[in-house]
């Protein structure tokens, strides 16, 4: 079956990295036509944006989209491109897959989890009120009447809304999810001891919907400061966990940091009618051209979309290669040489790591 798929290589080291990533998966043979549609930094003197609306129609009509890292233009107003396609499409879920690689020198060998952070709501909302503004000073005066605090005049305000709707389909999402998958445990994350009508309704709404479950997916809550400390010492101890944004954000970065680091570290943006796969990292400016960057991020982002495609077998073809040269550590990027050796002396470039992956997957 023939799919068509929306690429933005984005700028920055993105261009490189997707073509290794296309390089990949035409490999397998799987049958894919790329839709190539522009978003970056380069595109702000023609557009006017970083983000053309051509580029959110095109991915609002495929369904499927895989996107390099953007390049947030600092002092223009603009948010980020990530987070305009995420309100664009209502992008709720960000999903990002924590799982041990050989030879990446990480610390832990058997983690196997996934974040399911929501990706609307809390204080990424971006409804914020600047210090000094006659808007805060409002604020300001309407909590000091309304008896519920004091907030010092020199305060500079964000908000931090979470629904029950909001709430309810991400821990929907993170349950169906884990059925499908076959994963026996959701966690909940929280700090619902504080923040009782944000944290505190998520988490009610997160034991609504477990009850729905139960008898086939567990579940637990566990308050975000002492969860981040059992992902450190025992990450085996946890398999699908859903957040609000903000904590989201953070401990899936942490998850990162528990298997070698974002050069590895795939992620999804999913809503109801559309997908964009895309690396975890940034746009590495610095090298950019170089031909000397790290494509696994967005190789893996790409197996999660053959799996969303139904491509299962691609996929784990593509995974199993990424094992055998990540494990066997000849041919492999600066980043994961220098973890390895302490020097980047020996490493290869982005084309020739795509070139090792492709050769595994033939051999
Ligand atoms: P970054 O992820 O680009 O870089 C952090 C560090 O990791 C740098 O040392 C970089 O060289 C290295 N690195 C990142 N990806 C790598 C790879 N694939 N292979 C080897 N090394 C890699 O983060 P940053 O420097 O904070 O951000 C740079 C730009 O990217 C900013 O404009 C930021 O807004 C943007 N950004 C975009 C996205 C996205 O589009 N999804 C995500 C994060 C940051």
């Amino acid at each position: 079956m023939k799919h068509i798929v929306t690429l933005i290589p984005g700028d920055g080291i993105g261009p490189e990295i997707c073509q290794a990533m296309c390089r990949v998966v035409e490999a397998t043979g799987v049958d894919i036509e790329w839709e190539t549609a522009p978003a970056g930094a380069h595109l702000m003197d023609e557009y006017g944006t970083p983000l053309p609306q051509s580029t959110i129609e095109a991915v609002a009509k495929n369904g499927v989209a895989i996107k390099g890292p953007v390049t947030t233009p600092v002092g223009t107003g603009f948010r980020s491109v990530n987070v305009a396609l995420r309100k664009a499409l209502d992008l709720y879920v960000n999903l990002r897959p924590a799982f041990s690689l050989p030879g990446t020198g990480a610390r832990y060998s058997d983690v196997d989890l996934v974040i399911v952070r929501e990706n609307t709501e809390d204080l990424y909302a971006g409804i914020e009120f600047e210090q000094g503004s006659e808007q805060a000073a409002r604020l300001i005066d309407f909590v000091g009447a309304s008896g519920a605090g004091v907030i010092k005049p020199d305060s500079g305000i964000s908000i931090k809304p979470i629904s029950i709707s909001g709430s309810e389909r991400i821990v929907r999402y993170a349950f169906d999810y884990a059925v499908k998958q076959g994963r026996g445990k959701v966690t909940a994350v929280h700090k619902a001891n504080i923040m009782k009508h944000s944290d505190g309704l998520f988490l009610r709404v997160a034991r609504d919907v477990a009850a729905q479950y139960e008898g086939r997916v567990a579940f637990e809550d566990r308050i975000v400061d002492a969860c981040c400390m059992g992902l450190v010492q025992n990450p085996g101890n946890f398999d699908v966990l859903v957040l609000p944004n903000l904590y989201g954000d953070i401990v899936s970065d942490l998850c990162a940091g528990l298997v070698g680091g974002l050069g590895i570290a795939p992620g999804a943006n999913i809503g109801d009618g559309c997908a964009v796969f895309e690396a975890v990292h940034g746009s590495a400016p610095l090298h950019a051209g170089k031909d000397d960057a790290n494509p696994t991020a967005i190789i893996l982002s790409a197996c999660m979309m053959l799996q969303h495609l139904g491509e299962m077998d691609a996929a784990a073809r593509i995974l199993a290669a990424v094992r055998d040269v990540l494990g066997r550590g000849e041919q492999v990027t600066y980043d994961i040489r220098r973890i390895q050796t302490g020097s980047v002396e020996g490493a290869v470039g982005t084309q020739a790591y795509a070139d090792a992956l492709i050769r595994s997957m033939e051999g």
